[in-house]
């Protein structure tokens, strides 16, 4: 009896390790996960100033319509805070600067008429206007980014203006890559009839960095013992292996077994889902095991469903998975009962809608389908018969290009 594909993702989801922690200058922390809780080492802003370029004025001193004040100094961007305001004045000042004591609004300067020495305040003002308080955004001690999250851009802000210059996150794992079988050639070969290029091997890396993870290609394992031996044993040096093919019943598929004589533990092998049924996934101590079917659409689809989330809860992720939205099929589709199957389609969105239209025919060898691709809708497993215009679950795999043709 196979496994659903979502219980065999939980699998191993509860087996992988989170791995352990680096430090890392700033900006190669974007894009990772925190690893420890970070609290503000102090006060944002450091104290008040201006949210203007204008004139910091006391209110008191601006009782009567249009008042015009004499201009008793400036105050530039980085200018040092000043003496309290004579009565009477204006300080000039721009952006940024430290309101002087005494002061309670700030003018932009737009609002106002400036000559040599004074300047008219065109506008009437309200308490406070155009001054951040010392404190304001942030203050010393707040827990503003907790341990496990995603470092993006507003994040790497935060950091910096904190003084972070290196921050904590979790290790990238390295990630062996094997392919396995004697019709493969390397990339860079002319393949004869019967022989195919090792493709596998750089479509799961590029997946694998995609994902932020460092991918190491290991070649190919030939099929027998003695090659797989020592190719998988080097692989289990990584803090995961990746292996494609021979994972099916064929007499060659030798994976399992010498995974098994190397001493690892078999957690699942077959999965009730079209393309990828034959995966397995395996640990040996800590390193999780992923075997793949070969066929490159098999390869790329379960990578989908179960290695990439995998590796990103190893570097700490919390969600690991997809987006999982709802979507409207345009064509009708048949299949066969017992499988889920892994449609891929174009995505698009009419009138606020997803609309999910094949990418092509869904046999597993053809890979323009995938190319095409950018979603996969979910079949459930006993339909025969999907109607056009039923809604189907979809995972969006790349919802940044959705609205582009190919
Ligand atoms: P298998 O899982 O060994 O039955 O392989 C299924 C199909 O995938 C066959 O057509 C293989 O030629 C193809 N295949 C296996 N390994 C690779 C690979 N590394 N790159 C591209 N295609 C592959
Ligand atoms: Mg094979």
């Amino acid at each position: 009896m196979s496994l659903g594909y979502q219980e065999a993702r939980a699998l191993i989801l509860d087996h992988v390790p989170t791995l352990d922690v680096e430090r890392v200058p700033l900006l190669d922390a974007s894009g990772r996960v925190l690893a420890e809780d970070f609290r503000a080492p102090w006060e944002m802003p450091l104290c008040d100033n201006s949210a203007m370029d204008g004139f910091a004025v006391r209110l008191a001193d601006c009782k009567e319509e249009k008042p015009t004040l004499r201009i008793a100094g400036y105050i530039p961007a980085g200018g040092k805070p000043s003496g309290a305001i004579p009565e009477g004045c204006a300080i000039k000042i721009m952006t940024g600067a430290p309101i002087p004591p005494g002061c309670d609004a700030v003018v932009p300067v737009e609002e106002t008429e400036e000559s040599d020495e004074t300047v008219t305040l065109l506008a009437p003002l309200k308490e406070n206007q155009h001054i951040r308080f010392r404190g304001e955004d942030v203050a010393p001690g707040d827990l503003v980014i907790p341990a496990a999250t995603l470092l993006r851009a507003p994040e790497i802000s935060m950091l910096a203006s904190n003084g972070m210059v290196v921050v904590p996150v979790f290790r990238k794992p390295r990630v062996a890559i094997l392919s396995t079988g004697d019709e493969l050639v390397e990339l860079g070969q002319t393949p004869l009839p019967g022989e195919v290029i090792n493709s596998n091997a750089f479509s799961l890396a590029a997946a694998v960095r995609e994902c932020g993870g460092e991918p190491q290609i290991l070649g190919i394992a030939r099929d027998n013992r003695a090659d797989h031996l020592e190719k998988l044993a080097a692989g289990l040096k990584c803090d995961a292996l990746i292996t494609s093919a021979g994972v099916s019943a064929g007499d060659r598929d030798l994976v399992r077994d010498i995974l098994a004589e190397l001493g690892a533990t078999q957690q699942f092998w077959k999965v009730d889902i079209k393309p990828g049924g034959p995966t397995a996934f395996s640990m040996r101590g800590e390193v999780p095991i992923f075997s793949l079917p070969g066929n490159p659409v098999s390869t790329m689809v379960t990578f989908e469903q179960f290695v990439r989330p995998a590796l990103l809860r190893m570097m700490g992720h919390r969600n690991v998975v997809r987006p999982l939205v709802t979507a409207i099929l345009k064509e009708e589709v048949k299949k066969k009962a017992g499988k889920i199957n892994f449609l891929r389609v174009r995505v698009t969105v009419e009138e606020g809608r997803y609309i999910a239209s094949t990418s092509g025919n869904q046999h597993t060898g053809i890979l323009r389908t995938m190319l095409r691709a950018n979603g996969l809708a979910i079949l459930p497993r006993d339909a025969t018969f999907i109607a056009a215009g039923t809604e189907v679950e979809l995972q969006l795999l790349r919802d940044e290009e959705m609205m582009l043709e190919r």
